[in-house]
């Protein structure tokens, strides 16, 4: 399936095509119709199937599709990732998706001082792309506030979990608007993942590739 079949604005259908995607792969297939659809997607996908795009195509989408609610200081998409280079990856990724959106993206992660990210933080970001430790500190120092947060990513859910990030993670859900659309992203499915998908997701498409 190609990505004009699927209506995307023709901002984003010109950015993916300067990225050289023309063909879905077979989780965008099934994730961004459901997405767009506004469902919560819990999908077994490992790294290298297309899993950011399948994620974040839709999102953009949607922050399209609702300009005005895009034009506010609060950040509308969370994404929750292991480590600062997926982090640097997928904002990079979605960087090149919404170059010619009016879109901001920021990375938060350890290792870089807090103050700096903090500033970037009170200054806002329609997206937010982030390790779970780093963001609760900011969370806990008030920087950010995700109240208005529809769009809630847990990518390499696994992974975080075998980093410790499960208490984190749910402590970060509790500050996240209750009204979000919720989608987990996993190579494997332990029993910790499935009931953190059984805390997190409503009624999810399911998807395995
Ligand atoms: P990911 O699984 O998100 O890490 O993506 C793996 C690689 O596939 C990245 O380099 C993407 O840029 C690329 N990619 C994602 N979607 C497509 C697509 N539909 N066609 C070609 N390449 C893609």
């Amino acid at each position: 399936m190609r990505f004009e079949s699927f209506s995307f604005a023709p901002e984003i259908l010109r950015a993916i095509s300067e990225c050289g995607y023309q063909k879905m792969t077979p989780v965008q297939q099934e994730a961004i119709p459901a997405i767009r659809r506004g469902m919560d997607v819990l999908a077994s996908a490992q790294t290298g199937t297309g899993k950011t795009a399948a994620f974040a195509l839709p999102i953009l989408q949607k922050m399209y599709d609702n300009p005005a609610e895009t034009q506010r200081s609060n950040t509308r998409a969370l994404i929750l990732t292991p480590t600062r280079e997926l982090a640097s990856q997928i904002a990079d990724n979605i960087n090149d998706y919404s170059k010619y959106m009016e879109v901001s993206v920021l990375t938060i992660y350890g290792g870089v001082k807090l103050e700096s990210q903090a500033q970037k933080l009170k200054r806002g970001a329609d997206i937010i792309v982030a390790t779970p430790g780093r963001l609760l500190e900011h969370l806990q120092a008030c920087n950010l506030n995700l109240s208005n947060v529809d769009f809630m990513v847990l990518d390499e859910a696994d992974r975080m979990l075998d980093m410790g990030f499960v208490s984190d993670i749910q402590k970060i859900l509790q500050a996240v608007n209750k009204n979000r659309q919720n989608l987990l992203f996993s190579a494997t499915f332990s029993s910790a993942v499935k009931n953190l998908a059984n805390d997190m997701l409503v009624k999810p498409k399911l998807i395995s590739v």
